[in-house]
């Protein structure tokens, strides 16, 4: 197989990539994905989750949460505006919070301590010293995203691969050459969007891969509650204690924000971790504690070394470029991400 560029990962990295190339005219691009499906991995499992204040990826989150609101991918709706409250546990990370929306013109409402235990009681008084409700976050349909940005991609011409996993290198550049488990790809450029496994693909195609990390996290999915206990706006708190949102018409998602540094390996689960989210939740909101966990799951969020997503050519390697290290936040960024890369990519293409 040939083409011009190959994307190497079907998540949201790799998936807006392609999207944002394929509407910039840009054409003979393959996107490639290990997995039968596409959004096995972080991509298919997060907990959708959006929110603009984030203090260090404010470009990302802030526009990309405008691109959620306003954009039809003709999957359906991409967020569910439900708001969003942000607890703080002192007052300078809640200023810290509320200096990011004034800056960035996010609209909020401050919320002291007392209004928020009057309509959260669950919550214990020592992990909050006050909050900002956001009344434009909210829940990201993750599905609709990442089908959306694949479908409108395959329409505009990419052509998509499952079961295909880069093995090895037998070129580097100009043009590479690519081993894979469905045969060789020859291509101009590569895009690496592996998520947690760009050090195994910089491996296999003989680069050395920037510094990344992986944390593996929990999520929890309650046994059905009643209606008294739905929880919208979903709850955060910024110094990640815990998060909680309405996952189904009658059901929680949970994670009690744990973050053990793994290797990618796919779904392994620590036997442990309800115990784990049970004593965090003790910690946190007692009563939330109280609740059955019916379903839980674990995945790899991915950072660089300085959390900000790298969205950029490699430093060594000719016409390779990594789309990575799209971390805690990458589903609600990933618009501006997939855009930023392929307006550089297409840049070179052009000149
Ligand atoms: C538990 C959890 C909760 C989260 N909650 C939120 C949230 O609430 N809000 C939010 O905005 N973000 C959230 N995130 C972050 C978000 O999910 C990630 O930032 C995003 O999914 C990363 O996308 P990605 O494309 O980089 O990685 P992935 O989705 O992992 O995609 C990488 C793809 O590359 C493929 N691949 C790897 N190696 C190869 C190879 N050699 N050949 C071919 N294919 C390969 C993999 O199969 C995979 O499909 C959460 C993440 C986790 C783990």
């Amino acid at each position: 197989m040939r083409a011009k560029v190959l994307i190497v990962g079907g998540g949201f990295a790799g998936a807006s990539t392609a999207y944002f190339l394929s509407q910039a005219g840009i054409g003979d691009i393959v996107l490639v994905d290990k997995e039968s499906h596409f959004g096995i991995h972080s991509s298919g499992r997060n907990a959708g989750l959006g929110r603009q204040i984030v203090p260090e990826l404010m470009a990302y989150t802030s526009a990309g949460m405008s691109f959620l609101r306003n954009t039809n991918l003709g999957t359906g709706p991409l967020l569910t505006v439900s708001g969003s409250v942000l607890l703080a546990k002192t007052s300078t990370g809640l200023q810290e919070i509320m200096d990011c929306a004034n800056q960035w013109n996010v609209t909020y409402k401050a919320l002291c301590a007392q209004e928020i235990y009057d309509r959260w009681s669950m919550l214990s008084k020592s992990i909050i010293h006050g909050g900002l409700y956001i009344p434009d976050d909210g829940m990201i349909n993750i599905q609709a995203l990442l089908s959306g940005f694949l479908n409108n991609a395959e329409h505009h011409g990419v052509t998509l691969q499952t079961s295909c996993e880069i093995l090895g290198c037998k070129q580097q550049g100009k043009p590479w050459i690519l081993e894979t488990s469905q045969g060789d790809i020859t291509t101009d450029i590569i895009v690496a969007a592996s998520g947690a496994w760009n050090r195994s693909l910089g491996d296999s195609i003989g680069v050395m891969t920037p510094v990344m990390t992986s944390f593996r996290r929990h999520l929890f999915v309650t046994h059905p509650l009643p209606v008294t206990k739905r929880v919208e706006p979903f709850l955060w708190h910024v110094d990640d204690h815990f998060y909680i949102r309405q996952y189904n018409d009658d059901t929680c998602l949970i994670s009690a924000c744990d973050a053990t540094e793994m290797e990618p390996q796919s779904f392994v689960e620590d036997s442990n971790a309800l115990m784990k989210l049970k004593k965090q939740l003790n910690h946190v909101a007692p009563s939330l504690a109280t609740y059955e966990i019916d379903r839980q799951w674990a995945c790899l969020r991915t950072f660089t070394e300085d959390n900000i997503p790298l969205v950029d050519w490699d430093n060594g390697a000719n016409n390779l470029f990594w789309v990575a290290g799209l971390g805690g936040h990458g589903a609600t960024g990933c618009s501006v991400i997939g855009e930023q890369a392929a307006v550089a990519i297409a840049k070179k293409i052009l000149d």
